[in-house]
C-alpha cells in the first residue's frame, strides 16, 4: 500500500463544507494517510473564479484519480446545468455504486437490509435527447446501447466477485420496452455467464420495488439502468432509514468521484446542524476502492457506536448535537477501538 494516497477534495455548496471537512477529520484521524488537494466548485468558486467549475478541479481530479465532493447546489430554472452531472459526464463515470445497510441505531423499517445498487450512469432517457414533433407532442429518447450496457454489466459482476456477494439481479421491464430493455438484458446474460459463482436473477422493475418493500433481505446487487435506478436507489435509501445514511461514488476507467446521496440543505447551512454519515460512509466507499478497507471499517465501526450509544446526534435524527460534536463522538470511538485489547481467542 502507498504511504500517502493523493486524493481530490471537493468542498461545494451549502452543508457541503462542514461535512467534507467533518469526513475529513474522520478519515485523518483513522490513521490512513492521505494528502488531499482541495479544489473549489460551485458557488464559492463562481465568487473567486468565474465559473461554477473551474478546470483545476479536472486538472486535479485527473491527476489524482479519486475525488470526495460534498453537495453542489443547481439554482432551479434559468438554464443552469447540475455542476455534479456536469463532473460525472466530463470525467465519464459510468457506474454509479449505492451500497446501502442497515445500522444499529436508526430507526427504520427494517432490519438486516444490506445491498448494492449498481446503475448505469450515462444513457438511458437520461440522455437529455427530447425535442418537439408537432405543437403539444414531445420526445423524450431512451438511449440503451450494448458498450454502456456491457461496461455496466461488466463492473457490477467483478464488483459482487471482489466483495464476495452472492447474487445479481437485473431489473428490467423488456416485456414493454422489447428492443431497448431486451438488449440491456441479453449483454447482462452474457457477462451472467461469465460468473457461474454468482447468481443470476431478473425483475421486472414494478415488481422488484414491490419486493424491495416487502422482502428487501431477498436482494444482494441490483443492476440496472439509469431511471430505474434513481428511483430503486431512493427506495432502497428509503429502507435504512433515508438519505442520511446513503452514501455514493460514481466510477469511470480512470477516476472515481464519492458523494452522498442527499444534495447541498442550504436551509441549514453554517450552522454546524449538518449530519456528516452520509459523506463519510461515501469516504469510507472511496477507502476501500484505495484498498485501505481496515480504517474503513474502523470509521463505520465508530459510525454505528455513536448511533447505537444514541448521546451525539445530529438533529435530523432525533438529537440535539452539531456536526462538530458527532464528528468528535465519532473519533473518540475510533481512538477506544484502537486502544481495545485484540481478542485472540478466537
Ligand atoms: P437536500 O438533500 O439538500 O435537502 C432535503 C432536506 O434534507 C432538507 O430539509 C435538508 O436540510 C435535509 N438534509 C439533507 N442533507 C442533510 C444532512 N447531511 N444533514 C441534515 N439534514 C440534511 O435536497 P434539496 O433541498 O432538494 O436540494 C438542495 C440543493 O442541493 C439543490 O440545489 C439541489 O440541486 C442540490 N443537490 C445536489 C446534489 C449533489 O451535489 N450531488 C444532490 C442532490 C441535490
Amino acid at each position: 500500500m502507498a504511504d500517502k494516497h493523493r486524493v481530490t477534495l471537493i468542498p461545494g455548496d451549502g452543508i457541503g463544507p462542514e461535512i467534507t471537512s467533518a469526513a475529513r477529520r474522520i478519515i485523518d484521524a483513522s490513521g490512513v494517510g492521505i494528502e488531499w488537494d482541495v479544489v473549489s466548485a460551485g458557488l464559492e468558486a463562481h465568487d473567486r473564479y468565474g465559473t461554477v467549475l473551474p478546470e483545476s478541479l479536472f486538472d486535479s481530479v485527473r491527476a489524482t484519480n479519486v475525488a470526495l465532493k460534498g453537495p453542489i447546489g443547481t439554482p432551479i430554472g434559468e438554464g443552469f446545468k447540475s455542476v455534479s452531472v456536469r463532473i460525472r459526464k466530463t470525467l465519464e463515470l459510468y457506474a454509479n455504486l449505492r451500497p446501502m445497510r442497515s445500522f444499529a441505531g436508526v430507526k427504520s423499517r427494517y432490519e438486516g437490509v444490506d445491498l448494492v445498487v449498481v446503475r448505469e450512469n450515462t444513457e438511458d432517457l437520461y440522455s437529455g435527447i427530447e425535442h418537439e414533433v408537432a405543437p403539444g407532442v414531445v420526445e423524450s429518447l431512451k438511449v440503451i446501447t450494448k458498450q454502456a450496457s456491457k461496461k455496466i454489466a461488466d463492473f457490477a459482476f467483478a464488483y459482487a466477485k471482489k466483495r464476495s456477494r452472492k447474487k445479481v439481479t437485473a431489473i428490467h421491464k423488456a416485456n414493454i420496452m422489447k428492443l431497448s430493455d431486451g438488449l440491456f438484458l441479453e449483454v447482462v446474460r452474457a457477462t451472467a455467464k461469465r460468473y457461474p459463482e454468482i447468481e443470476y436473477e431478473e425483475m421486472i422493475v414494478d415488481n422488484t420495488c414491490m419486493q424491495l418493500v416487502l422482502n428487501p433481505e431477498r436482494f444482494d446487487v441490483l443492476l440496472t439502468e439509469n431511471l430505474y435506478g434513481d428511483i430503486i436507489s431512493e427506495i432502497c435509501a428509503g429502507l435504512v432509514g433515508g438519505l442520511g445514511f446513503a452514501p455514493g461514488a460514481n466510477i469511470g476507467e480512470h477516476c472515481s468521484v464519492f458523494e452522498a446521496a442527499h444534495g447541498s440543505a442550504p436551509d441549514i447551512a453554517g450552522k454546524d446542524l449538518a449530519n456528516p454519515t452520509a459523506i463519510t460512509l461515501s469516504g469510507c466507499l472511496m477507502l476501500k476502492h484505495l484498498g485501505e478497507d481496515r480504517a474503513a471499517n474502523l470509521i463505520e465501526g465508530a459510525i454505528e457506536s455513536v448511533l447505537v450509544k444514541g448521546e451525539s446526534l445530529t438533529r435530523d435524527i432525533g438529537g440535539s448535537a452539531t456536526t462538530s460534536e458527532f464528528t468528535e463522538a465519532v473519533i473518540e470511538e475510533m481512538e477506544l477501538t484502537k486502544k481495545a485489547p485484540i481478542d485472540t481467542s478466537a
